[in-house]
């Protein structure tokens, strides 16, 4: 070997060394932990997701609620994410009270969302549509009792995991099992779920949002830690009375025998108010296990795709926000009470009442019994680093308004979990009151709401890239 080659070899080994260090000083003081804990209610429960009673019968298969916790130089934020239809702001409440104390953590840096899945259940404080009496009230009541310290323990289980870790984001992009539930129709109106094969359907009212956000932990090492997928599909894909987290039960499947079991998979739910799982240009009936578990894989290989395509995220600072915006109640005339508390009163049996009429009536009710008190909803953003930020909405927001958010956002890649710290129920966007159907007639809040929520969320990023720019 020659001098000059020696030379040269020296050169090269002094610049790797240099820069494995450099990657561990900088990757070295980032530490992840992720922990998933059972909230599986038992059988006799009360289940959420439709217009008519029913109870568990069976558990098919678990629910968790699933935490990832971040540090950066002594800062951390607890993202968690819940296999529940909702999560109501006192549990959230419970969970912020019990790691404060605990850990320390404040509520500022807690994000809790749940996945909407339809096969778990009820959820009071989230369209509590009926009121459970003996038995299953009791069992209701019990388990609900227990929530908040199961959501806390998985903070707790993910904070003692924290361990140095490295945290990239990448972006897939699916858009074969995702459609826009509302449709613009022969006869003028929007139709919303209106059927399989409906000659009378034109087109869809909106869009879908295929973005797949996957963020992928692991050690300094390469030991996978957490895989978090956010996705825009409202999680009604199984139906009946046997408890299952839906798709994420069949996500979290692949990707544990893929990248290990020990790694943490979370779903998360995108801004999928208007969104389901329906192609109506497919004439096959599309329920049950078999369904969740097809799209589930779908997803899963998404994910796995978006493996290859991840960016780290250089994390020089976690930068919080958290605000309460006010939102205006829709109009509502009393003359319409009595008839609505009659439609009310048949309620629990299924086809007691066309669905349209409970849906109004529901909404009647409750928005006038608020006697002009506006919504707090709760909007929280998470700015990881100057290219990623996650911001949550408490509500089943419409697509379009998420994916205004992430365009106009200052952050390169920003991740939008609709449901968390609380839920207002549907948050359409301006046009879709003029178009009417089911999200705008069951809203609670005033034409506009949707449009406030974007303005603040987008005020917000604004205000903490601010602060990243300054501190530079
Ligand atoms: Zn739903």
């Amino acid at each position: 070997m020659s001098s000059c080659n020696k030379g040269w070899n020296k050169k090269v080994f002094l610049l790797l060394t240099g820069w494995f260090l450099a990657l561990t000083a900088f990757a070295a003081d980032v530490r992840i932990g992720a922990a998933s804990v059972k909230i599986t209610p038992p059988v006799g429960t009360p289940m959420a997701g439709y217009y008519y009673e029913r109870g568990v019968d069976k558990i098919h298969d678990d629910l968790f609620a699933k935490a990832l916790v971040i540090e950066k130089d002594g800062s951390k934020v607890a993202i968690v994410t819940c296999d529940l239809i909702g999560i109501s702001d006192q549990i959230v409440a419970g969970v912020r009270n019990l790691i404060q104390k605990s850990l320390g953590i404040d509520a500022d840096h807690i994000m809790i969302s749940a996945t909407h899945a339809h096969t778990g259940p009820v959820i009071p404080g989230f369209k509590m549509r009926y009121n459970p009496t003996g038995k299953s009230a009791e069992i209701l009541d019990s388990y609900i009792s227990k929530l908040p310290g199961l959501i806390a323990k998985s903070i707790t289980e993910a904070n003692n995991a924290l361990q140095p870790a490295q945290i990239s984001f990448g972006l897939g992009h699916e858009e074969s099992i995702s459609f826009n539930r509302r449709f613009f129709m022969t006869d003028g109106t929007v139709g919303w779920n209106p059927g399989k094969l409906n000659p009378k359907i034109i087109k869809p009212a909106g869009p879908i949002d295929p973005d797949v956000a996957v963020l992928y932990s692991e050690t300094l090492t390469g030991k996978p830690i957490s895989t978090y997928v956010n996705f825009a599909l409202h999680l009604d894909n199984v139906g009946g009375t046997e408890i299952s987290a839906d798709l994420p039960f069949t996500l979290s499947n692949i990707l544990g025998k893929f990248k290990g079991e020990g790694m943490v998979t979370t779903f998360s739910q995108g801004c999928s108010g208007n969104i389901n799982h329906l192609n109506v240009k497919n004439k096959d009936p599309q329920k049950g296990h078999g369904e969740a578990q097809r799209i589930g894989t779908v997803l899963a290989g998404e994910v796995i795709k978006t493996y290859t395509r991840l960016s780290p995220l250089n994390i020089n600072a976690i930068r919080v926000k958290r605000q309460i915006v006010k939102l205006p109640l829709p109009e509502v005339s009393p003359d319409d009470v009595p008839a609505a508390r009659e439609i009310t009163a048949r309620f629990g049996k299924q086809d007691a009442a066309p669905f349209f009429d409970f849906v109004k009536a529901f909404k009647t009710i409750e928005v006038f019994e608020r006697q002009g008190k506006p919504i707090d909803a709760e909007i929280q953003v998470f700015a990881l680093s100057d290219s990623f930020a996650v911001v949550s909405l408490p509500a089943e927001v419409f697509t379009e308004l998420g994916m205004y958010i992430k365009s106009r956002s200052p952050y390169a890649n920003t991740m939008i979990v609709e449901l968390a710290n609380g839920s207002v129920g549907y948050i359409a966007d301006r046009k879709a009151y003029v178009e009417g159907s089911y999200e705008p007639w069951s809203s609670r809040v005033a034409p506009g709401s949707g449009e406030i929520l974007v303005e603040k969320a987008l005020e917000m990023l604004n205000a903490l890239k601010t602060k990243d720019l300054t501190t530079k």
